[in-house]
């Protein structure tokens, strides 16, 4: 909320301060945040009531803190998950609130979110600008989130309650995240050394994902960046782009993935909706409709949907993520002999 952004910036606050002791219950506060979210996707709420105005502050300081830290590690999936956790965090603590308190927090981002006066139109209490509804909405997969089943009235989609907290978790989540990248200079070394325990407990997740989802067979490190630019977003439990979704699908098929490890593998995002993702994984794997099995878009498709962002050196000259995987997995079997 702008008001406690101000009352951080009020603080002027020099980074060497944070390694005094006065300020390490916020660090710790901060990291904790962390932690939580790259292991649960959830960021939990203190075990003991904020009874002291100095809890506050330590909860409301340890946020920025803990963006700083997040961004200083330049980790992908700390970056993905943590954003999540706190998105969350926020949607499940909006459901508890008043609508006056969910207008306030939608118009903090500008939305032009408006209460809706006639009881007739219940359950819909409020009415959001269309392009903002389309703005947050677009990554749901679910049937709900289409527009068809929404009443539009004059340039307004009517909602819930609920459905305006879920949106603004997509509000917060992007929001959050772009504060993520952020590059962080340099930071005292007991700082430092935090953000180092982070990065390692980064990399025990990703092991940990690979273990639970992947088959031994698979070799993600020989995966191309684009490729591993979507497996991230789901890895994280968010949602990805209908195209990013079918290169994903088509190119794990397309090494040797079997349906069913696909299909497992696609339980961790978010919007999981199990019978619509067996049927997509199905088609593509052409055990379903036309019998087609779909290979991976070219790179050039990728390209033209921003799914090719950084290509790296096996990316040369090839026209299909396959290729590059298979250059990739010769020079990660050769560095391993
Ligand atoms: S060049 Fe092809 S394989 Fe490489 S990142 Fe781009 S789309 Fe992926």
């Amino acid at each position: 909320m702008k008001e406690t952004a101000e009352h951080v910036r009020g603080i002027d606050l020099d980074i060497k301060m944070l390694e005094s002791e006065d300020f390490a219950p916020i660090l710790d506060r901060a990291e904790k945040r962390i932690r939580e979210a790259l292991r649960d996707l959830s960021v939990y709420a203190n075990t003991k009531p904020l009874d002291d105005p100095r809890d506050y502050e330590i909860e409301i300081f340890s946020f920025p803190i803990a963006v700083m830290l997040v961004a200083a590690t330049e980790d992908s999936l700390i970056k993905s998950r943590y954003s999540l956790a706190e998105a969350k965090r926020a949607s499940e603590l909006l459901r508890e609130e008043e609508k006056e308190k969910l207008l306030e927090v939608a118009n903090n981002f500008e939305w032009g979110l408006r209460l809706v006066k006639d009881v007739s139109l219940r359950p819909y209490v409020f009415a959001l600008r269309f392009p903002v509804f389309l703005k947050n909405a677009t990554g749901f997969h679910d049937k709900n989130w289409k527009l068809v089943n929404h009443l539009l009235i004059n340039g307004e989609v009517y909602l819930t309650e609920r459905e305006v907290s879920r949106l603004l978790e997509e509000e917060v989540r992007k929001y959050i995240e772009g504060k993520l990248d952020t590059k962080v200079k340099s930071l005292p070394s007991g700082i430092m050394a935090r953000v180092n325990h982070l990065r390692q407990l980064a990399a025990k997740k990703r092991e940990e994902i690979r273990i639970e989802e992947m088959p031994k067979r698979v070799v993600m490190e020989a995966f191309p960046p684009c490729i591993k630019g979507v497996y991230d977003r789901v890895a994280a439990g968010r949602p990805a782009s209908h195209m990013g979704r079918f290169a994903l699908t088509s190119f794990l098929l397309g090494i040797g993935m079997s349906v069913e490890d696909v299909f497992k593998f696609f339980r961790s995002v978010s919007d999981f909706n199990e019978r619509m993702t067996r049927y997509q994984v199905e088609h593509i794997a052409g055990s379903r409709g036309s019998g087609t099995k779909y290979t991976p878009p070219n790179c050039s498709t990728l390209h033209t949907h921003g799914i090719c962002i950084s290509p790296d050196l096996e990316c040369k000259g090839a026209v299909n993520p396959l290729v590059c995987y298979k250059r990739k997995l010769r020079n990660v079997t050769e560095e391993k002999q």
